[in-house]
């Protein structure tokens, strides 16, 4: 074990939890938890497959973080 402290990349808190990684054009990404990463990947959109789900334009407004 390293003694090395991530941090997530969207949230800046400390990774306790394996798991969150992502492999993107940057580098690599980790996460404190499933919702930053999904988060990231939204925000991003990095990642080895390019879902097509993101919605139209304009129902974007109005939600934040969920
Ligand atoms: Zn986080």
């Amino acid at each position: 074990m390293s003694d090395t402290v991530y941090h997530c990349d969207l949230c800046h808190l400390p990774v306790e939890v394996n798991g969150f990684t992502i492999q993107s054009s940057q580098g690599e990404k980790r996460f404190c938890c499933e919702g930053c990463k999904g988060i990231y990947l939204m925000l991003h959109g990095d990642g080895e497959d390019n879902q097509a789900t993101q919605p139209p334009d304009h129902t974007t407004r109005g939600r934040t973080t969920r």
